[in-house]
C-alpha cells in the first residue's frame, strides 16, 4: 500500500485522508517536514494559500516541500494547493513552491460565485466529474510541459506536469474518489 501524506497545516485535511483511504492508500497527516521521508506522495489541500504559506514558513517547510517534488515524488495540489504549486501568481511578484510552470489567478471566478458545483470532463478520470469550487482559482496560462486535464467555462481547472497534479476544485468533498484514485496510481508508478 502506498503512503500518501496530506500537508496538515491548514485546510481540508481530514477529508483528503478519508478520500486517500477510500482510494486504497494509507493517508498520513504531515505536520513536520521530517515526516516527508516516510511518504510516497503528498497532497497539498485547499484552504487559504496566504495562511498556508505563513505556516509553511513558520514550520520551515518551504525547501523541504520543494525538494520532495524535485526528487521525483508526486504532489497533488488542490485549490490553495494549486496556487502553492504555481510559479506565477497574477498580481504578485513572488510565488511559493514554483514547481509547476503555470500562471494562476486567485479567487478567479468572482465574488458572486464564491462557491458552486459543476460537472466537468476530466481527462483520464471521468467525463462527468462533479467538481466543488470554493473561492477557487483558475489557471490562466500553462507552459509547454503542462497538460490540461479539464476546463470549466474555458478556464483551466485541472492540469498535470509530469509527477505534479493540480485541481482548482475540491475532489475530497464528495464521495467521488476517482481523481484521488488517479493520483494514487501516479504515486504507485
Ligand atoms: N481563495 C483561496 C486562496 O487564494 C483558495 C480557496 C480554496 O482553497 N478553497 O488561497
Amino acid at each position: 500500500m502506498v503512503k500518501i501524506g496530506v500537508l496538515g497545516l491548514q485546510g481540508a485535511i481530514r477529508e483528503h485522508i478519508r478520500s486517500v483511504e477510500a482510494a486504497g492508500a494509507e493517508g498520513i497527516i504531515i505536520k513536520y517536514k521530517e515526516q516527508l521521508s516516510d511518504i510516497d506522495g503528498l497532497i497539498i489541500p485547499g484552504g487559504e494559500s496566504t495562511t498556508m504559506r505563513r505556516l509553511i514558513d513558520k514550520y520551515d517547510f518551504l525547501d523541504a516541500l520543494a525538494d520532495f517534488g524535485k526528487h521525483g515524488k508526486p504532489i497533488f495540489g488542490t485549490c490553495a494547493g494549486l496556487i502553492l504549486l504555481a510559479n506565477n501568481i497574477v498580481g504578485q511578484d513572488y510565488a511559493h513552491l514554483s514547481l509547476m510552470d503555470m500562471k494562476v489567478e486567485r479567487n478567479a471566478f468572482g465574488r458572486q460565485r464564491e462557491s458552486f458545483e459543476a460537472e466537468i470532463d476530466l481527462k483520464g478520470v471521468a467525463d462527468n466529474f462533479e467538481a466543488v469550487f470554493i473561492r477557487a482559482p483558475y489557471v490562466v496560462e500553462v507552459g509547454p510541459e503542462v497538460e490540461v486535464l479539464a476546463t470549466y467555462q474555458d478556464k483551466i481547472v485541472a492540469a498535470k506536469q509530469g509527477h505534479y497534479l493540480c485541481s482548482a476544485f475540491h475532489p475530497e468533498l464528495t464521495d467521488d474518489h476517482r481523481l484521488t484514485e488517479y493520483f494514487v496510481k501516479m504515486v504507485e508508478k
